[in-house]
């Protein structure tokens, strides 16, 4: 495998911490070790304290670890690990002996306790008293039907949930930490649950530490360890070991696992793992239960407790109704009473909605989005701004420079991709780079500058690292920069902080010491005082320098320039030095082309009346060229972050009305921008991948955190991850979030009439002072089998076909607009006078009850079937080939519903259980003919609404 690596002695590899920067201690020359013996208890050992390797004993005495108050060499020696890390074999062993580096899982609640709380619910507690009563009345027909509705109906819901909760919880383990090890001397990434002892770990800025570390080395490390102590100040680290017996906050020379790195880098090597880490002896879960719960479902929730109550003050008012004014005994009216409660209550309606929600989230899933806290899937349906990063989630992420400018002019150059292969041209002659000193010298600063490492598998050249580095990476080698020869020792770096805009490194050869900087033009100018010319270094040309950035940017293009300054012996590189006295040395054009995906996909958000702001470090020129490729914007107009500074709150209020692109843009900018916005009445979504996007990600009523390139941090603050960083999987989950809600919609709308049409129809028979057209069980039968057929094949309706074509859904608008409640009682009517209609007829005919109470639960049923066809589309005809067959499930659950009702009708047991009786085909053709009048009147409806409102205007307050 050939490998391009940024530069560091020796062209070996260009790890800041094992191999360029000095040791405070070196691991390789350690040669004895020193105990703080009489001052250090020995451990006593115990159960679940981690053994070392080595010493063969416990790293730990009564929660304080040795660890912290012993040398380095100390502890590494006791781990059995050198600078080089561990070896492949040795991990393994480590593994098998150890285990993973996993905690327990968050207690879940066991399969009884599920069970249990599926009868946890108010309409439930409705239905066990009216078995009850029923039991005692000696009506045990209907106490064993109601008991085993009720109990069919929490197996249902069991069986539902359980499998709901498998899925979220299989989707959240995609989300498996990573951890950056240094193994046989090789930097790799692995998954954080493969860690053992003594594996050395680096961390970053935005990382969440894998397990608990000492430190070995570090750069301005600071870590929030709130997760452990509850202190939200960042904690300063320092590699020295501290006294035996600090407090944990004050054990600066360890990083506990899950706790976060706000800045710099660190490496430090392994002491405990999964549950013997400090947060897993604790026993607090880092894994945060989810709950399966959103607002919408908790608002459905109280909208149950208060039918339950209405349908209590309603049944008791039939019952005083029907004794006192039409002479009804007590008990008779007593089940009428229950009839209505089991009538109203739309048992299976809870179950139903968390299913839609769950197969919501599975369904984004598939498209790239995992979602961590199922609010999101309702917010996503209703966000009108996603505020969005430019670089890898609009653009490709795959950089290469086109251009490099010096004071002699621009050189073009050749080539795409990370590939090293590209000839040189200058005003359009082909030019030699090794020949021309000045492009050589741009070349070679940004390999001396440089962090990345490209590997070729294949014909494919792999980038590991930052992409614009990895750009210049491949701009060195094109130009035949030799890393052995033109190479120097690299003593020391300041890494790439986006406030910062820079990246820094410092170096050595036999007589030099230098600075080599690169980073954004205006930081990189401003540092510079001189320039370097064909005769030597001269006076900075601020004007030539400023034409080309704008040149560039206008073309799209990202700039960075780089420079270089010599020093004096210098140990370490401070922020001190980098305040002036540098020569610049060129600009590099670097293109980033935008995914053509992108670009589809910001109309598609236009279209579904979602605004799309770009929020960008990159330069404002650059940043509105790019905007405008991709349909953001208007090409002129873009707000930097230094401007957004000088307007206070209310003008931002305005501005950001009237703007699409933000440049040069920091993270504590994003958080404005997001209240600013909100302020405005916005739902925002908002992109990030650094730590310090965090508190815009948290702000945001969706947080998008990137799923590759984004940090532990940004993951944790966010909503949403995007597996992919890609725009369109934004776009996507917006329609999965939008059909979710459309879903739990349909099941409200399906479900509600049917309890309607079945209270209206008793009702409407005591008050005319009929038999009971429906008996209590069998109406518990019709909702039983109807909700587990009919209303799960509303859960994975298909997106309706203008889903993006509406406005966002306004969050404060109630779920059933006034028009949607129309159609619940337009619905319920309907059913009413049907089933009503059919009853009274088989009545007058030939005076059966029985039969004709058969008729009328089967003409209910085949209303709802119909009616099941109806909800498919909330405004939309169904009256067409996708309408009538284009969700086989719904055709799945008819089939089965019917044989059902077969059963129901002429089973004889059924007939004893239900008090049914056959019926013949002149009856079936009648039922049949109510459920397809049904379905005609309501899509009449639908057509009328249609007709008469501004359709799309409508639809959007669904
Ligand atoms: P976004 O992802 O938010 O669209 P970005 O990735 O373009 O923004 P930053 O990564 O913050 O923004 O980069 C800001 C600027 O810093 C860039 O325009 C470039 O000039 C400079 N820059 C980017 N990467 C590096 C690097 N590795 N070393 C030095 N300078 C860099």
């Amino acid at each position: 495998m050939i490998e391009i690596r940024g530069f560091s002695p020796g062209a070996a590899a260009p790890d800041p911490f094992c191999d360029s920067y000095p040791h405070p201690i070196d691991l390789r020359q350690i040669k004895f070790f020193t105990i703080f013996g009489a001052k250090l208890r020995l451990p006593k050992e115990k159960s679940h304290a981690p053994f070392s390797p080595v010493c063969g004993r416990s790293l730990n005495t009564n929660g304080s670890f040795i660890s912290h108050a012993t040398a380095v060499a100390e502890v590494m020696r006791c781990l059995g690990v050198d600078a080089e890390g561990l070896s492949s074999t040795e991990v393994e062993a480590r593994l098998r002996q150890y285990g993973r580096n996993r905690l327990p899982d968050a207690q879940h609640k066991g399969p009884l306790l599920r069970f249990a709380q599926q009868f946890d619910n108010v309409l439930i507690y409705a239905l066990l008293v009216a078995a009850i009563i029923t039991g005692v009345l000696g009506h045990w027909v209907d106490t064993s039907v109601i008991v085993g509705v009720v109990v069919i109906n929490a197996i249902v819901g069991f069986i539902q949930e359980g499998k709901a909760e498998s899925a979220l919880a299989a989707i959240q383990s995609m989300l498996a930490p990573l951890a950056s090890v240094k193994r046989e001397g090789q930097r790799v990434r692995i998954n954080a649950e493969m860690l053992v002892l003594g594996d050395l770990v680096l961390l970053e800025s935005g990382d969440r530490v894998p397990a608990d570390l000492r430190l070995i080395e570090l750069r301005n490390l600071q870590i929030d360890e709130s997760a452990l102590t509850g202190e939200s100040v960042p904690v300063a680290k320092t590699p020295e070991n501290v006294a035996p017996t600090a407090e944990i906050g004050d054990r600066k020379c360890l990083a506990y696992c899950g706790t976060v790195v706000t800045y710099g880098q660190g490496l430090g090597v392994v002491i405990a793992t999964g549950e013997q880490t400090e947060i897993g002896r604790i026993g607090r879960m880092l894994r945060e239960v989810e709950e399966l719960s959103t607002p919408l479902l908790r608002k459905i929730a109280v909208f149950g407790r208060w039918l339950a109550v209405a349908t209590f003050v309603v049944a008791l008012l039939t019952v005083l109704f029907g004794h006192f004014l039409r002479g009804h005994s007590w008990e008779e009216m007593f089940l009428v009473a229950v009839g209505l409660a089991v009538a109203a209550i739309p048992e299976g309606l809870p179950a139903l909605m968390t299913i839609t929600l769950a197969i919501g989230v599975q369904r984004m899933a598939k498209r790239n989005t995992i979602v961590r806290r199922l609010p999101a899937v309702e917010s996503l349906g209703s966000v009108t701004v996603i505020c969005t990063d430019k670089t890898g989630t609009l653009t490709k992420n795959e950089m290469t420079v086109q251009r490099v400018i010096t004071t002699e002019g621009v050189y073009e150059v050749g080539g795409s991709g990370y590939a090293p292969h590209g000839d040189f041209s200058y005003e359009g002659e082909p030019v030699t780079p090794l020949e021309t000193p000045l492009l050589f010298d741009v070349a070679r600063a940004g390999l001396l500058c440089n962090d990345a490492v490209l590997r070729k598998s294949g014909d494919h050249w792999e980038l590991q690292g930052d992409p614009t580095e990895g750009a210049l990476l491949t701009l060195s080698h094109k130009v035949g920069v030799d890393p052995h020869r033109h190479g120097t020792e690299r003593t020391d770096s300041i890494p790439f902080e986006s406030q910062n805009r820079y990246m820094a490194t410092l170096h050595r050869d036999e007589s030099h010491h230098f600075i080599v900087v690169k980073g954004a033009p205006e930081t990189i100018l401003s540092m510079s005082d001189t320039q370097r010319g064909p005769e030597g270094d001269e006076t900075l040309d601020h004007a030539y320098w400023t034409a080309h950035i704008e040149a560039c940017g206008a073309m799209g293009m990202r700039v960075l320039a780089v420079a270089l300054k010599p020093v004096e012996r210098l140990k370490a590189l401070h922020s001190d030095h980098m305040q002036g006295g540098y020569v610049l040395l060129g600009l590099y054009g670097i293109i980033d082309p935008p995914r053509e995906e992108a670009i589809a996909s910001v109309a598609r958000c236009r279209a579904a009346g979602i605004r799309i702001k770009m929020i960008t470090g990159d330069h404002a020129l650059t940043a509105r060229n790019i905007g405008l490729q991709l349909g953001i914007g208007d090409g002129c107009m873009a707000l930097t972050g230094a401007e957004l500074e000088a307007l206070d709150d209310d003008a931002l209020r305005q501005a950001v009305r009237d703007v699409d692109v933000f440049a040069r843009a920091s993270p504590e900018h994003k958080l404005r921008l997001v209240k600013a916005l909100q302020a405005n009445g916005e739902i925002v979504a908002m992109t990030g991948d650094g730590v310090n996007d965090a508190p815009a990600l948290k702000r945001a009523d969706v947080g998008v955190a990137m799923g590759r390139k984004g940090t532990d941090a940004a993951r944790q603050a966010s909503e949403i991850v995007l597996t992919d960083d890609n725009f369109k999987s934004i776009t996507a989950a917006v329609e999965e979030g939008r059909t979710t809600f459309d879903n739990i919609t349909k099941a409200i709308l399906f479900t509600l009439p049917t309890n309607g049409g079945e209270a209206g129809v008793l009702i409407a028979a005591l008050l005319g002072g009929m038999v009971m057209p429906i008996t209590a069980v069998q109406i518990l039968w019709v909702n039983m089998v109807t909700e587990i057929t009919l209303g799960l094949s509303l859960a994975v309706e298909p997106a309706e076909r203008d889903v993006m074509s509406r406005q966002p859904r306004d969050p404060r608008a109630p779920i059933l607009s006034a028009l949607l409640s129309w159609r619940v009682l337009f619905v319920s009517l309907l059913l009413i006078a049907g089933t009503l209609g059919l009853f009274m007829w088989e009545m007058t005919q030939h005076g059966d009850v029985a039969m004709s109470r058969t008729v009328a639960v089967n003409a209910l049923v085949m209303g709802e079937i119909f009616y099941l066809w109806n909800s498919r589309y909330t405004y939309d005809s169904v009256l067409n080939r996708r309408g009538l067959f284009g969700n086989r499930f719904v055709l799945y659950a008819i089939g089965t519903l019917l044989v059902f009702q077969a059963l129901f009708t002429y089973a004889p047991f059924m007939q004893k259980l239900f008090g049914t009786a056959d019926i013949d085909a002149a009856q079936w053709l009648r039922i049949v003919g109510f459920g397809v009048a049904l379905m005609l009147l309501v899509e009449i409806e639908k057509a009328l609404l249609r007709h008469r409102h501004a359709h799309r205007g409508h639809k959007a307050k669904v």
